[in-house]
């Protein structure tokens, strides 16, 4: 922490209503560096009245906030937009401590965060209602966009700061006000956010950063008739349960939550270029990505000479500390990771799969896991099925084109796909046969403020980013004006 230009960034207390404040009795949690397993600082916890009074603040403050003019919330959003810039090398910094990620990937972060602040106090400004024609005689009829209310933001640790802004600042250039209950692990990236924010000038009780026992925080959150949206990025697991506590007021939700993707390579596609893309598209934060390429699916034609590439290109993944320069491929989260990793390879290997690359004794601690390429992955095997949030890769070859369809979607997540190939036929055929939320044809890079981010089936609810992002945080009021 001592290594950061503004110490003050570094905030070890919750954010509410415009103070920072201390659990009762003082209780609080480690905040543990994945890389050196080193406490780097601990983060109060809140109890169940804090978050009350949290909430209660959250309240007080929706009214004056919500009436100031779209420019008014917008100068404030823009402020807070050019202290993450401003600070990114403290803030990237902060990122790599607690969350392990390489310091180029936490730099890059720091600048997808702030481009969702600039886009949505931009794209507040269009937030326009409708007038509709009248089909009821003398009536003048349309509709306007009010904000929802107070929101609550739970988010995940693997990209501690990104996944805030892009809930936070569609909330706030709207007019609520929100709480974000940022993950155990990453606090100090939710907490420094709130510190920009108080600088930016965001009035007491608009931005609060609540930490806390993530059950009984978000059960609060979701009893509570106040808060009235619910905007949660995590694991599939923890979504379910959200939308079953947020049931009992009705809330409206939107769920950012787990994917498999298939990346999947035409017979017409170059071999090293689909070899390097999808080495992009599987090891981009060290496998934690829920955009991650899971499953590789490489017409049979080039199958073996794309391993080939594949496991030669892996030779440029460099594990370490992601403070180090050079350094590529960073910790996973915690221990618990790295087991669920081996397991996944160990069930993979026992099921009939060819480990190509991958040896865990080079792994340089014990939240490392090195990275691991899987050749004839099957349907039965545990890499195929669940999300594997790690950098291991899982290779398989297709023949048929409606079989290789039904074999992406054989899965109960639809977030993204990656198609890689140039004949349109099969490529229009995929776009519109893969039940995906979003489809990338010949690009890794897919996501940014002005599209529609989101899953189908049991990725989510809702989108995030784009003019939609703003819909999960109004509503629309449809008045009549009879008697004209
Ligand atoms: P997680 O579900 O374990 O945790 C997410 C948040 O929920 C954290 O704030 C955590 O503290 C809280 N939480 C954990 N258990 C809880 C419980 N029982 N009740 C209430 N809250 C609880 O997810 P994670 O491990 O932090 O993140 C990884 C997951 O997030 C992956 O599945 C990944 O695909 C997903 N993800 C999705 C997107 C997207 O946009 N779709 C983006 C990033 C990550």
């Amino acid at each position: 922490m001592h290594m950061l230009k503004d110490p003050r960034l570094v905030r070890q207390l919750a954010y509410v209503n415009g103070k920072w404040i201390a659990g009762h009795e003082g209780r609080d949690e480690a905040v543990i560096d994945p890389a050196s397993e080193e406490t780097i600082g601990r983060c109060t916890q809140l109890d169940a009245s804090q978050i009350e009074h949290a909430i209660d603040s959250a309240q007080a403050a929706l009214p004056a906030w919500r009436v100031l003019s779209v420019d008014a919330r917008g100068v404030i959003l823009g402020r807070w937009h050019d202290l993450l810039l401003e600070n990114k090398e403290d803030l990237a910094r902060l990122m790599t401590l607690e969350q392990g990620k390489p310091l180029d990937e936490a730099r890059g972060e720091i600048d997808y965060a702030a481009s969702f602040i600039r886009w949505f106090a931009e794209e507040a400004r269009r937030a326009y209602g409708e007038t509709i024609p009248s089909h009821i005689r003398d009536a003048q009829l349309g509709s306007v966009r009010e904000p929802i209310g107070v929101a609550a933001l739970i988010t995940p640790w693997n990209f501690p700061c990104a996944m805030i802004t892009r809930k936070a600042a569609a909330a706030l250039a709207v007019g609520c006000t929100v709480l974000v209950k940022p993950a155990g692990e990453t606090p100090f990236s939710a907490l420094a956010l709130a510190e920009l924010a108080e600088r930016a000038g965001f009035p007491a009780g608009v931005f609060n950063v609540i930490t806390g026992e993530p059950e009984m925080v978000s059960q609060v959150l979701c009893a509570s008739d106040k808060v009235k949206a619910l905007s949660f990025t995590g694991s599939t697991r923890v979504g379910r349960l959200l939308l079953q506590q947020a049931a009992a007021t009705v809330k409206k939700c939107s769920m950012e939550l787990g994917g498999n993707a298939p990346f999947i390579v035409l017979p017409d596609m170059d071999v090293e270029q689909a070899a390097q893309a999808a080495i992009d598209a599987k090891f981009q934060t060290t496998g934690q990505d829920c955009l991650a390429a899971n499953r590789i699916f490489v017409h049979r034609s080039l199958y073996e000479p794309f391993l080939a590439a594949f496991a030669r290109r892996m030779g440029e993944l460099t594990v370490g500390n992601g403070l180090v320069r050079g350094v590529n491929q960073g910790p996973l989260i915690n221990a618990k990771a790295v087991a669920k990793a081996q397991e996944l390879v160990d069930d993979a290997v026992t099921k009939g799969a060819r480990l190509l690359v991958g040896d865990q004794s080079q792994a340089p601690g014990r939240n490392f896991f090195m990275p691991t390429l899987l050749a004839d992955v099957t349907a039965d095997m545990r890499v195929y099925r669940e999300e594997n949030f790690a950098p291991v890769a899982g290779v398989m070859a297709w023949d048929d084109l409606e079989q290789l369809i039904a074999q992406a979607n054989d899965t109960e997540y639809g977030l993204a796909a990656y198609v890689y190939g140039h004949d349109m036929r099969p490529v229009w055929r995929l776009l519109r046969g893969l039940e995906f939320g979003m489809v990338s044809v010949n690009s890794v890079k897919m996501t940014g403020p002005p599209v529609p981010f989101g899953g189908v089936k049991q990725s989510g609810l809702g989108r995030e980013g784009s003019r939609h992002g703003l819909d999960e945080y109004s509503q629309i009021k449809y008045y009549c004006l009879g008697g004209l």
